[in-house]
């Protein structure tokens, strides 16, 4: 008989009462230390207090109102990110997918009013995960998320990631976009060098068409600066966000230039909770925390320890693992046991990694995790790995 909750995971056998910053707790005390933050979610931790205090605050005052109204906090969040960001206006959505549907309609709207209608295609890479939807997975393109799910979305031209002497070629006068993730987070933790995105920048100028990125997994500090594009001194004119934004609380927007958004007049795109007042006084409360110099620095600070000792581990099992990868507290260890088993083997750990591609597994902590956390973390993957090669 199928399981009332429809069975589209696989879940681990673990349920949890409560959540202390990096910490989840089991209705018997047991406690994990939490490597994942709900896939790179909750940024400030589990029951932040200001995060609490925010949506407590608005819970007790107005939930939701749609957007049919004036929605004050909103507005000031859309602000924060617009002074924050290359972009000039966001809209909101409840999810990364959400926002990966508005990216695909604005970038196709963008070239229908510029009269170039045929102009609808978005190059994408191998490696890609832009979300569920059926513009999500026709993006993305793999087996894995397509397959029985036909006909696809078309206008989706599928690259190799990270082979830049490709895009150029494959552009075309049917080319609307181009939209990658600056560090692949499903994909395994792959980071597209520097000279890759900005060469993606150059191109896109070069044929006058879009760069899209998608950074709902890699955005709001995760790499140690406020976007992860940031690093490689370029801007986009469309970017997707959510996970870490709403720090649990299900939030995510598109960011445009004013070019780039041209197309969408009112009555073009909606969304019925999209930027309603309780997600977006968390968002707010979010951005607020996030988005100081100290707060970034810190995640750069704590980067390198954690990369330190993780290069550590990685030395000390070279049977177990193969490589370090990833930026900011977005890292990947790349491994040479099957990436189940090590994620299994700190679970008996009491540690929580999250798996991707390539045989990867993925730690993507709180961002305000202590140094004190990050030591016993990787003192537990190494007691866990030990047990891999015993
Ligand atoms: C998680 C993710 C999405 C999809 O976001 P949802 O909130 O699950 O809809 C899209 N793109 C990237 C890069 C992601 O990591």
């Amino acid at each position: 008989m199928i399981a009332s909750v429809l069975p589209t995971y696989n879940r681990a056998p673990f349920s949890f009462v409560k959540g202390e910053g990096a910490w989840l707790i089991e209705a018997d005390g047991r406690r994990f230390l939490d490597l994942g933050a709900g896939i790179a979610v909750n940024v400030l931790g589990h029951a932040n207090p200001a995060l609490t205090e925010a949506l407590t605050e608005q819970a007790g005052a107005l939930w939701h109102t749609s957007n049919l109204y004036e929605i004050p906090q909103q507005k000031a969040l859309a602000d924060k990110l617009v002074d924050a960001t290359f972009a000039d206006t966001v809209f909101f959505t409840n999810s990364g997918t959400e926002a990966c549907e508005l990216a695909v309609k604005m970038a196709r709207k963008y070239w229908y009013e510029k009269g170039v209608p045929e102009r609808v295609d978005i190059i994408t890479f191998s490696g890609s995960f832009h979300g569920r939807s059926s513009a999500g997975i026709a993006a993305a393109g793999s087996e894995k998320m397509t397959k029985g799910f036909g006909p696809l979305l078309p206008g989706f031209v599928h690259l190799p990631f990270a082979e830049h002497d490709g895009v150029a070629p494959a552009i075309t006068d049917k080319t609307a976009a181009v939209l990658v993730e600056p560090i692949q987070g499903e994909g395994g933790i792959i980071p597209l060098p520097d000279q890759c995105l900005k060469g993606l920048r150059d191109l896109c100028d070069e044929h006058g068409i879009l760069l899209i990125l998608d950074e709902v997994q890699c955005g709001v500090g995760r790499t140690g600066k406020l976007f992860a594009h940031e690093w490689a001194g370029i801007e986009p004119d469309i970017m997707m966000v959510a996970k870490g934004i709403g720090g649990g609380f299900p939030l995510g927007c598109v960011l445009a230039t004013e070019n780039a958004a041209s197309g969408m007049a009112a009555g073009t795109h909606g969304s019925t909770y999209g930027g309603n007042p309780l997600g977006c006084a968390v968002g707010n409360a979010v951005m607020d925390i996030v988005n100081t110099p100290e707060f970034l620095s810190e995640v750069n600070r704590k980067s390198g320890s954690l990369r330190q000792k993780l290069e550590g581990l990685v030395a000390a099992h070279p049977d177990v693992f193969d490589f370090v990868r990833g930026q900011g507290l977005m890292m990947g260890l790349k491994c040479k046991a099957t990436n189940m088993d090590v994620v299994q083997a700190a679970y008996d750990q009491d540690v929580l990694t999250v798996p991707a591609a390539d045989n990867t597994i993925r730690l993507l902590p709180p961002l305000n995790i202590t140094d004190a956390e990050i030591a016993q973390a990787v003192d537990r993957l190494d007691k866990a790995a030990k047990s891999l090669s015993d």
